[in-house]
């Protein structure tokens, strides 16, 4: 495939663009690959649709080998379709909606296991059927809250999104095969679209376990916090990440190594946040207590966190073994908690169904809480004085309910130590389990004629990430350096004021490597070659040929490697260029 420049259209840009925030989002605009229509809505121009293409090709290669059907579902979905599996409520605004000319209110799907799962349980009604493993690269559309980055979170975007559909978990045809072939074909995909990725445990679905893995790309300017264990044996992200044994009591050491202060209550008006009361008492927030009041299904649940931790609502719900969420601040109030001023010792006036406390809250010392009293907080509060018996009984949980933080224990409990890193999810795997099947009332009949629900698993991918991705982690200060799998072409060829022989002899490379099947951009414009090799660098194509009089005298090219340093340009004859390339950057036919 040979594009000249004049045919095309590449519309660099010399400035950097002011609303780039990240250098993928800066490099794809300026070096013409994408350009935006509006919020989180981007044209794919051709260099960056190129690249696309790529990248989804490798995924369709892949999935197409590991056993995974393609085909194509429609965006546009009646809303019952979401509401029947109440993801209309719980994708929230999120959810693009519209209403037909008929008065239907239809959904632009975000993901397809509804459609997917509708279509299956119309025509699948044995065990023999299945396992099915199903896919399609589409369409999605999301109205996340912050569309930034550019393709890296925009409200439109490609994704790729397999479904997988099993009788057993366990054993030949079972889920647990499925996921592991696509983990691997992921792994592949990624390999060759030339990342460096982690996989991560995240946040597992109904089935438990290791069940949910996020591949990430790992960059300081990613969205995602990760978590590594220094000992290399653990990776989770945020939600996921869980922490090792950590000491609690209650109680002072006996003898007390310190005495505890007084109850003192200090008035603590208009200062909205931890933060603001720590530095107007001259403490730390590490110093403090925050209890969160939350609701489940059995009543009031406080959660108590040092002041200075980020509450893990997952993790509190597994230590609750219920649904639970954070309280309605009407409701709250209603029912007498003085919100943002509450102290674990408002559960001796009213009845909670539970106090959970994280180990790091859970010692003895002198905290500052709230006062349970609007604008006061108290100072010198311990635990066992303020609670006294309440905290042996059944209400009081000590359990891990924060976000991991840098430096904490590894849950292997080996000694490793958690650090954090920032990522970029391209990738996740996912064992749904029947949470579909279930809603959608999709069964078949087992071997013993009797009805079981399906079991699912779904696996999805963001070609526009991987490009976003790949930028991130290969630039420089002049521009993209493509991996060559994923450059919108290999070989960019610079031409310098060429005479009729020397158009003919170009005409002749061009023919050369267009049959070695080596896809080629000709910079053809009448430029001068300084703003020629400043947009070669730019675009970042692996290889870099110029032609010109002064290479042509020697009947070569100049070759030069974008990744290699100026000086490394070397001539290379003519009739050897061809294979020069494909040794290089791999590819051809
Ligand atoms: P995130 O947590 O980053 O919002 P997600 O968990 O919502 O991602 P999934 O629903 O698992 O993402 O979607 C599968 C893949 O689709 C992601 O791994 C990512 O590569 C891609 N993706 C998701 N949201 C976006 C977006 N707003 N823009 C571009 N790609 C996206
Ligand atoms: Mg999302």
């Amino acid at each position: 495939m040979i594009t000249r420049w004049s045919q095309t259209l590449i519309p660099t840009l010399r400035q950097d663009p002011s609303e780039a925030e990240v250098p993928s989002h800066r490099l794809m605009l300026r070096s013409g690959l994408i350009r935006q229509l509006a919020a989180g809505l981007y044209t794919y121009l051709p260099l960056g649709w190129r690249s696309l293409h790529k990248a989804i090709e490798i995924i369709r290669q892949e999935m197409n080998a590991a056993g995974s059907v393609e085909m194509f579902m429609p965006a546009l979905e009646p809303i019952e379709l979401f509401a029947g599996t109440g993801r209309d409520v719980a994708y929230g605004d999120d959810l693009f909606t519209l209403t037909d000319r008929r008065g239907h209110r239809n959904a632009l799907a975000p993901t397809h296991e509804e459609v997917i799962t509708e279509a299956l349980a119309a025509s699948v009604e044995s065990h023999r059927q299945l396992p099915l493993n199903l896919y399609q690269i589409q369409t999605k559309f999301r109205d996340e809250p912050r569309p930034r980055f550019g393709v890296l979170r925009s409200r439109e975007f490609i994704m790729k999104d397999a479904y997988s559909f099993h009788v057993t978990v366990d054993g030949p045809g079972g889920l647990d095969a499925t996921y592991e072939r696509m983990y691997q074909a992921y792994c592949r995909i990624f390999d060759r679209c030339g990342l460096t990725y982690e996989t991560v445990e995240a946040e597992s679905g109904p089935i438990g376990g290791s069940a949910s893995h996020e591949f990430m790309v790992i960059c300081s300017t990613g969205e995602d916090t990760v978590y590594k264990s220094d000992k290399g044996n653990y990776a989770a992200n945020v939600e996921k990440c869980e922490i090792g044994p950590r000491a609690w009591s209650f109680d002072p050491p006996d003898p007390p190594t310190e005495s505890a202060g007084d109850l003192e209550t200090v008035h603590t008006p208009d200062l909205p946040g931890i933060d603001l009361v720590a530095a107007f008492l001259k403490i730390t927030p590490d110093r403090m207590l925050k209890t969160l009041v939350c609701s489940s299904d059995n009543g009031w649940i406080l959660a108590v966190l040092r002041g200075d931790h980020d509450l893990n609502l997952g993790k509190l719900k597994t230590a609750c073994e219920s649904a639970v969420q954070l309280a309605d601040e009407k409701a709250a109030r209603d029912a007498g908690f003085a919100v943002g001023f509450v102290s674990p010792a408002v559960a001796k006036t009213i009845t909670v169904a539970r106090i959970v406390i994280d180990p790091d809250a859970a010692q003895s010392r002198d905290w500052v809480t709230g006062a349970d009293r609007i604008d006061y907080h108290v100072r010198n509060f311990q635990w066992r004085r303020e609670l006294g018996e309440l905290l042996d009984g059944d209400t009081v949980r000590v359990a891990d309910i924060r976000n991991a933080i840098d430096g904490d224990p590894s849950p292997r409990d080996d000694g490793g130590v958690l650090r954090a890193e920032r990522g970029i999810e391209v990738g996740h795997v996912f064992k749904l389990g029947t949470k579909y099947s279930e809603a959608m009332g999709f069964t078949v009949l087992d071997e013993n004629q009797k009805s079981r629900l399906v079991i699912m698993g779904c696996y999805g991918i963001g070609p526009g990430r991987i490009l976003a991705a790949a930028i991130e982690t290969n630039h420089d200060d002049d521009g993209i350096i493509w991996p060559a799998p994923i450059a919108p072409y290999t070989v960019h060829v610079v031409t310098i004021k060429l005479d009729e022989a020397g158009s003919k002899a170009l005409d002749t490379l061009l023919a050369n490597l267009d049959a070695a099947g080596i896809d080629v951009l000709v910079d053809d414009r009448p430029e001068r070659p300084g703003p020629k090799f400043k947009d070669a660098d730019l675009i970042g194509c692996p290889i870099r040929l110029t032609i010109g009089a002064k290479s042509l005298a020697e009947n070569a090219v100049e070759f030069k490697l974008r990744c290699a340093a100026r000086e490394s340009a070397e001539l290379i004859k003519l009739d050897a260029v061809a294979d020069r390339c494909l040794e290089v950057a791999g590819g051809g036919r």
